[in-house]
């Protein structure tokens, strides 16, 4: 070994998923939207002046700031924005989680958690899903140095309700709990509503799912100034300038037509929604899905076996090979006609199926 090896950082990196590109396939492995992003962002992008570029962005990003803060209704030193929520939440990990108590999450949830922890070297414990993978709320009443959850979870696509939230959150009062609301736009309550009473809460979702627009690296997280401040601070200590020029102006396009983001949404949830019953038929079991994806276990086909013919086939869906859901498919929902092709695959393999 030489001798500055020893002064290397050693890391597991986040292994994202595979970003195939090739004609006709059908890509429903990352969560992506498959929907284009709202009108007013390509015209923003059209009518972009490109001699901009050669200033520096705001670094308060303050269109984008304001543009969040109105629409949730909020004061704009309580909006903190990101490159993507993975930025986010990565700053809120090394801002928050400061303690020698360990941070909890859980087991199974959004594999980037115990990469970040890791690599700040911040203590964990990651109590057990139940056997229906849903998360046992006692787990977290016990001393921590912080609390994430996803919800939405991920890749299990189940959605706690409010008063879930508020339970955690009345049982945590002396750390600060962060709810990652990545696919709360798919159907669940987002906690937005308890950041006025509780101070020690933050949200954090993101542009890339609901919104269509994972390419341009958005996210944002809300909650009482004092937190936000305490995450700009970190921030100006790292990069001043983290959200680029386009990013801010097409990023406040997005959010300006509401009426498209709903109509987009509501595509989704409609596809999703059959979907699932059509996978049932087909002897799928799955839980209640609230996100843009689904998790689905078959009763005698092994999962492994048909992500390998899906993507034989140019199919491509999530598999984790972990303890627990190595048994499952994350399957991403894209566009009636996309689903249409993959539950014609499947009848056709189910159907014919010899084991
Ligand atoms: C997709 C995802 C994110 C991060 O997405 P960004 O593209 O970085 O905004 C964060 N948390 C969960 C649970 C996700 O699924």
């Amino acid at each position: 070994m030489r001798e500055w090896e020893k002064n290397i950082r050693q890391v597991v990196p986040y292994v994202p998923g595979e970003q195939p590109n090739m004609p006709d396939m059908i890509k429903l492995n990352t969560n992506e939207n498959p929907y284009p992003p709202a009108p007013g962002v390509l015209q923003a992008m059209e009518e972009f002046n490109t001699d901009k570029l050669r200033l520096y962005p705001d670094p308060t990003s303050k269109i984008l700031v304001n543009v969040l803060a109105d629409y949730y209704n909020v004061e704009s030193d309580q909006v903190f924005v990101g490159v993507g929520s993975d930025d986010v939440l990565s700053m809120a990990f090394l801002t928050f989680f400061n303690s020698d108590k360990p941070i909890l999450f859980p087991d199974i949830t959004y594999s980037f958690y115990d990469v970040w922890a890791n690599l700040y070297k911040i203590p964990y414990e990651t109590p057990v899903l139940d056997e229906n993978l849903r998360i046992k709320r006692e787990d977290y009443y016990k001393e921590n140095g912080g609390v994430i959850i996803a919800n939405p979870n991920a890749p299990t696509s189940i959605c706690e309700d409010l008063s879930f939230i508020r339970d955690i959150l009345d049982h945590n009062q002396r750390s600060i709990v962060i709810v990652d609301e990545a696919y709360i736009d798919f159907g669940g309550t987002s906690a937005m509503e308890l950041i006025k009473e509780y101070d020690n809460l933050l949200v954090v979702q993101t542009f890339s799912k609901s919104r269509s627009m994972a390419g341009m690296r958005i996210g944002y997280a809300i909650g009482h100034p004092e937190l936000i401040k305490a995450l700009n601070n970190v921030k100006y200590s790292f990069n001043s300038y983290t959200m680029n020029l386009p990013s801010l102006s097409l990023g406040a396009e997005a959010v300006k037509d509401d009426l498209y983001f709903k109509e987009c949404i509501k595509k989704i949830i409609n596809t999703r929604d059959n979907v699932t019953k059509e996978l049932q038929e087909l002897g799928f079991l799955l839980p209640e899905s609230k996100a843009n994806f689904i998790f689905a276990t078959h009763k005698y086909i092994p999962a492994i076996e048909l992500f390998t013919i899906l993507r034989d086939h140019n199919i491509f869906v999530r598999y984790f090979n972990k303890p627990r859901i190595d048994n499952y498919l994350r399957i991403t929902i894209g566009t009636d006609e996309e689903m249409k092709m993959l539950l014609e695959f499947l009848k056709d393999y189910v159907g014919n199926y010899k084991g």
